[in-house]
């Protein structure tokens, strides 16, 4: 017989890692914004995969895409070309006005790649002396779990126990100019920052940071690598944040939603003199670039060529800044939101933020909790007006 919620729950126990801890519902089935469990129970999703899922849960186009793909040729390795790789790159290319890609398959391997083709173009281009190379980083980042990436975040959860640690990483506080032109010098290859910083709790820095970080890298002669692979395609109501201050970015690390929530897909995307420097051998992965992620991949920029979703952010995030500000001083104590994307301050007094999930999901609407008291919104691009007033309804019930 089909075992239950609970059952499976249970099952997980003793078989599973224990390196999350899920909201206890198990999701069956899915269409656009709307989740159902094994029982039958429909939730309404407001997290979307931590935005991989900003076309919602199984997009016509991109479930098209994904099957006749299946139909022809699924994986080459990049020891061989495939017939798919060219169009992907091309398009990329073309939705970020930049010149060259990197094809990876999650996050972690983007920031990883780029981390890498930074300190190269530090020794080969910018003449720094071997093994001297330095990036910048900002307090509070997240961007990934690999032993690197998580020696140069400040959350000791992440990081106790996973020692020793990659050298070469300076941090300064997010969204401080002056400290971040007191730490890049002759090493620096780079400055690598969140344009919005997600799992902070969607931290938004003041205007004018993301062009100070441009100038600023521009003037000291280092790369401004832009980790866009939450904040971007579409989820702020522009395709990339850094649209927000019309700056571009020398690379850009994409993931989440580039898979249209269908398989992983990273990229790394930058300048050719950027990513030129990588011959062949310095750098690779047996599934970037396969073809069944540039199918998928292609019809994911194919949906953003229309703008449609950029748009939809737009509008209905100025609807869900609405409703928090509503909320606020009713069990809100603050919120940060652009587009689509919030995180929402709730009294502690009312509930951990993991309490208020636990509530929110029994009302059948699904969140995450980021740090303490904080939940983080970022439905679907897909979500009605309706839908999002209901779940904001939602929140609005559980803070009483
Ligand atoms: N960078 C940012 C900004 C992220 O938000 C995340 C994931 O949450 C990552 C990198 C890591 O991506 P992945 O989990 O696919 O490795």
């Amino acid at each position: 017989a089909p075992r239950s919620s609970a059952e499976l729950i249970q099952a997980e126990g003793p078989v599973l890692a224990h390196n999350y801890h899920p909201l206890p519902v198990v999701v069956a089935r899915a269409e656009g914004v709307w989740v159902e469990d094994v029982e039958g129970r429909r939730y309404l999703d407001m997290l979307a995969g931590y935005s991989a899922l900003n076309f919602g849960h199984r997009h016509p186009a991109l479930i098209d895409a994904a099957h006749r793909q299946l139909d022809q040729l699924t994986l080459t390795s990049r020891a061989f070309h495939n017939d798919r790789l060219a169009g992907f790159a091309e398009a990329l290319a073309g939705l970020t006005g930049l010149d060259m890609v990197l094809p990876m398959n999650t996050g972690a391997e983007a920031v990883e790649s780029g981390i890498k083709v930074a300190r190269k173009w530090a020794y080969d281009v910018k003449g720094v002396p071997a093994d001297r190379a330095t990036i910048v980083v900002a307090g509070g980042n997240f961007h990934g779990r690999t032993t690197t990436i998580v020696g140069f975040s400040d959350d000791e959860e992440a990081r106790a126990g996973f020692g020793p640690f990659a050298p070469g990483f300076r941090t300064v506080p997010y969204n401080d100019l002056a400290a971040l032109e007191a730490a890049v010098d002759e090493t620096t290859a780079a400055v690598l920052i969140e344009p919005i910083q997600g799992e902070a709790g969607v931290l938004i820095p003041d205007d004018g940071y993301l062009t100070g970080v441009r100038e600023l890298t521009r003037r000291a002669g280092c790369l401004f690598i832009a980790d866009e692979i939450q904040s971007g395609l579409g989820r702020t109501g522009t395709t990339l944040a850094v649209e927000h201050e019309s700056v571009v970015p020398d690379v850009l690390l994409l993931g989440k939603a580039l898979g249209g929530g269908i398989v992983p897909v990273s990229a790394v995307v930058a300048r050719r003199e950027v990513l030129g420097v990588l011959g062949p051998g310095q750098h690779g992965s047996t599934f970037g670039g396969n073809p069944l992620a540039a199918a998928v991949g292609s019809a994911v920029i194919e949906l953003l060529a229309t703008g449609e979703f950029q748009r939809r952010a737009a509008e209905l995030g100025e609807r869900l800044r609405t409703g928090l500000a509503a909320l606020t001083g009713k069990g809100v104590t603050g919120f940060r939101s652009r587009g689509l994307w919030a995180g929402v301050d709730v009294d502690p007094a009312l509930g951990t933020g993991r309490e208020i999930s636990e509530r929110l999901m029994k009302e059948g609407v699904l969140v995450k909790d980021t740090h303490g008291s904080t939940i983080r919104l970022a439905p679907p691009l897909t979500i009605t007006a309706d839908e999002l007033d209901a779940a904001l309804g939602s929140l609005a019930r559980v803070l009483i």
